[in-house]
C-alpha cells in the first residue's frame, strides 16, 4: 500500500514543475542577535548623541544636520564616462555609463510618510530626528541637492519579457552619490520618482503613492527576512497629480506623486553590461566590468587573467542563491527582466511583486504578465535565461576557452540551485544532518500544499510552532493552515514520516527544533491585502498602517500582539482574492 502511494506521489511531484528549490544559510535570520537591532530600530525614544545601533553597539556622533551629510560622485565620475549633454529630454545615449540629470522637485506640500530608522541610523549615520526637518523633506524628494551630489541617471538596456528592449536606463531614478559610512561601507543613494531623465522614454518620471509604499515596505521587509535587497530610507508623498491607467483599460485616474530614497551597495544590473555589448562599446564594457569587480568583488584580483570568468561564476552562484531565498519565503518578483536583475545579486526594483499565499507554482503576482512568464515556479528558469544573456554580454571579453568554461559554469546553475533549495527547505523543516528521504519529504509536503491550496507561509510557521506531540495529535483547531493541509488524504502518512525523521535527530530536542524553525519561517510577510490596506490610508495622508506594517515586518519571526490583533497571521480576508497589481506604478 505504502509503496503504491509513494510511486503515486513521485509521479505527481515529477509532474509539478515547481520543485526546484535551493539552500541558503538563512543569513542573519538564524543568528540569535539578528533581531537585537530592532530594539533600536523600533524604539520611539528620541535618539541621543549615543544610541544603540542595529549592530547593538553604542554609536555616537550621528549627524543631526542634513547640511553636514556629504555624498560623493567623484569616483563614479572620474572612473566612468558621463554624458556631456545637459537637460532631461529623452534621447539615445552612446559611449557613456551615466548622464547628468537634475531631479525635478516634487510639488508640495510634502509629507514624510515613512522612515527606516535602521537605514537612517545604521547605514547613513544620521540621527533619525533629522528626518522630521524641512531640510530632510527637500533632500529626500529631489527639492535640494545633498552636499557633494552630482545627480546621475544610469544608462542601461535589458531583455524585457524575453525580448531585447534596447535602451532603458533610469527613467525616474537619480543616483545622488556614494556615502562612506562609519563601518567603511560605501552605499549608493538613489531617489525614485524624482522626475524625468534622458531615459524616461514615454514616462513622466514619477512614481505614485501605492507603488512607493510597496517598494518601501517590501525592500525593508525582505532585509529583515534575511534576503539580500536594496534598502529604503524614506518615503515622501506629495500633492503633485500623477496620471495612471492602473489596469491598462482606459480608466486613467489622478494619483499623487511620491519619492523613495533608497540605498544599495550598487545599482548596476545585467542590463548595464548588455547595452554596452549590444552596441559594440567593448572598451567601455571592459571598463565598467573592471570597475564593478574592483569595487564589489574584492576577492577577484585585478591581474587575474580569468577574472571575468570568476566574476561570471560568482554572479551565477549568487543569483541561484538569491532566487532560492525568494522561493523560501514565497516571494515572486513579478518582473524578472534582465534590467531588474542586480549584478550584486540583490533584490531590486520592486514593482508588481507578491508573496504567494495558497501554495501554487503558477502564482503570477503581476496582472500585466498574461502568459505567466514570471510565475513563481518559473523564477529559477528565468534566472537561467537572464544569466545566459549575461554570458552573451560578456562574450566579447572572453577567449574561446573562457567562453567554454563560462558555458560549463552556466550548466551547473541548475544543480547549484537544486542543492540550495533543498538545503533551505530542510532548514525550514528543522532537519539536521542528511537523510536520503529528505528531498522526498519536502516534495511530498509541497505537493500536498498544492493539492489543498494551503497557505505557504503559515504551514511552515505552524509546523515550527507545534510540539511533536501537538502535531501527532492532529488537533489543528488553533492552526488554520495545518488544518487545511490535513484535509489531504496522505497527510497522516507524511506526518508520520516527518515525526520519525525529527525524532531520529540526536543531540536535538523538540524545543530546539521549534526555535530553529521559528527563526527561519516567518509569521508575517507583506501580503498584498496588508499592503493594500496601508496604501488606502496613506492615500488619505494616514500613514499609521504603513508604520505599523514596517514595525511588524522588522521582526517577521517574532509573534507580536499588534500583528495578531490586525489579523496578519490569520486566514486572509475574502476581499484579498480580488486584489490585482499591475506594472503601472
Ligand atoms: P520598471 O518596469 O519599473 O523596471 O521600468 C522599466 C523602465 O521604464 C526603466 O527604464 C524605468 O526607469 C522606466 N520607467 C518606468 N516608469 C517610468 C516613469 N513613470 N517615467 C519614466 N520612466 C519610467
Ligand atoms: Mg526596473
Amino acid at each position: 500500500m505504502w509503496s503504491t502511494c509513494r510511486a503515486l506521489i513521485f509521479a505527481l511531484v515529477a509532474a509539478s514543475n515547481f520543485w526546484h528549490v535551493h539552500v541558503q544559510e538563512f543569513c542573519q535570520s538564524a543568528d540569535p542577535d539578528y533581531h537585537c537591532h530592532d530594539d533600536a530600530a523600533s524604539s520611539s525614544q528620541p535618539s541621543s548623541s549615543a544610541v544603540k545601533s542595529r549592530w547593538n553597539v553604542k554609536v555616537s556622533n550621528l549627524t543631526r544636520d542634513m547640511d553636514r551629510f556629504r555624498v560623493s560622485c567623484e569616483k563614479l565620475i572620474k572612473l566612468l564616462p558621463v554624458e556631456e549633454v545637459d537637460g532631461n529630454f529623452v534621447r539615445t545615449v552612446k559611449n557613456c555609463i551615466f548622464s547628468k540629470s537634475i531631479p525635478t522637485p516634487l510639488r508640495g506640500p510634502l509629507w514624510l510618510a515613512a522612515v527606516s530608522k535602521d537605514v537612517i541610523e545604521g547605514i547613513l549615520d544620521l540621527d533619525v530626528t533629522v528626518t522630521q526637518s524641512e531640510d530632510f523633506l527637500l533632500y529626500a524628494s529631489g527639492g535640494r541637492l545633498l552636499p557633494g551630489s552630482v545627480p546621475l541617471a544610469h544608462r542601461y538596456g535589458g531583455h524585457q519579457f524575453g525580448y531585447w528592449a534596447g535602451q532603458l536606463g533610469d527613467g525616474r531614478a537619480h543616483l545622488l552619490g556614494q556615502y562612506l559610512n562609519r563601518n567603511w561601507e560605501v552605499w549608493e543613494l538613489q531617489l525614485k520618482g524624482s522626475g524625468k531623465t534622458p531615459y524616461s522614454r514615454s514616462g513622466d518620471g514619477r512614481a505614485v503613492i501605492r507603488s512607493s509604499v510597496r517598494e518601501f515596505l517590501c525592500s525593508e521587509a525582505m532585509h529583515f527576512l534575511g534576503i539580500p535587497t536594496s534598502r529604503a530610507a524614506s518615503l515622501i508623498v506629495s500633492e503633485e497629480p500623477v496620471f495612471r491607467d492602473q489596469f491598462y483599460n482606459g480608466n486613467v485616474k489622478t494619483e499623487r506623486g511620491a519619492v523613495v530614497l533608497r540605498v544599495a551597495k550598487s545599482w548596476f544590473r545585467i542590463g548595464s553590461l548588455e547595452i554596452l555589448s549590444e552596441s559594440g562599446e567593448i572598451d567601455l564594457l571592459r571598463k565598467l566590468l573592471d570597475f564593478i569587480i574592483n569595487e564589489h568583488f574584492l576577492f577577484i584580483r585585478a591581474d587575474d587573467p580569468e577574472k571575468y570568468v570568476v566574476f561570471y561564476s560568482a554572479v551565477v552562484n549568487e543569483t541561484a542563491h538569491l532566487i532560492a531565498q525568494w522561493m523560501s519565503v514565497g516571494f515572486a518578483h513579478g518582473v524578472c527582466n534582465t534590467d531588474n536583475f542586480s549584478l550584486l545579486s540583490i533584490t531590486i526594483d520592486y514593482g508588481p511583486f507578491g508573496f504567494m499565499e495558497s501554495y501554487d507554482p503558477n502564482f503570477v503576482p503581476n496582472t500585466s504578465d498574461d502568459e505567466g512568464r514570471y510565475r513563481i515556479g518559473a523564477q529559477n528558469d528565468v534566472g537561467l535565461f537572464n544569466l545566459e544573456k549575461l554570458l552573451v554580454a560578456l562574450s566579447p571579453l572572453f577567449t574561446q576557452k573562457q567562453q567554454k568554461l563560462a558555458k560549463m559554469i552556466l550548466k551547473e546553475y541548475a544543480n547549484v540551485y537544486q542543492m540550495r533549495i533543498l538545503q533551505i527547505f530542510k532548514t525550514k523543516l528543522g532537519f539536521l544532518g542528511e537523510d536520503e528521504e529528505d528531498s522526498y519529504l519536502v516534495s511530498f509536503l509541497l505537493k500536498m500544499m498544492e493539492d489543498t491550496r494551503s497557505d505557504f507561509t503559515m504551514v511552515f510557521r505552524q509546523l515550527s510552532e507545534g510540539s511533536a506531540n501537538q502535531l501527532r495529535s492532529m488537533n489543528f483547531t488553533q492552526m488554520w493552515a495545518l488544518d487545511d493541509l490535513s484535509s489531504h488524504k496522505l497527510f497522516s502518512d507524511w506526518l508520520n514520516m516527518y515525526l520519525l525523521r525529527i525524532s531520529r535527530q540526536q543531540s536535538d530536542s523538540d524545543l530546539a527544533r521549534q526555535r530553529r524553525m521559528q527563526s527561519v519561517n516567518p509569521r508575517y510577510v507583506l501580503r498584498n491585502w496588508m499592503a493594500e490596506s496601508a496604501i488606502r490610508k496613506a492615500e488619505m495622508n494616514d500613514f499609521s498602517e504603513v508604520e505599523l506594517l514596517f514595525h511588524i515586518l522588522s521582526s517577521p519571526f517574532v509573534t507580536q500582539d499588534t500583528a495578531e490583533e490586525a489579523g496578519y497571521a490569520a486566514r486572509p480576508p475574502l476581499w484579498a482574492n480580488r486584489l490585482r497589481v499591475s506594472c503601472s506604478s
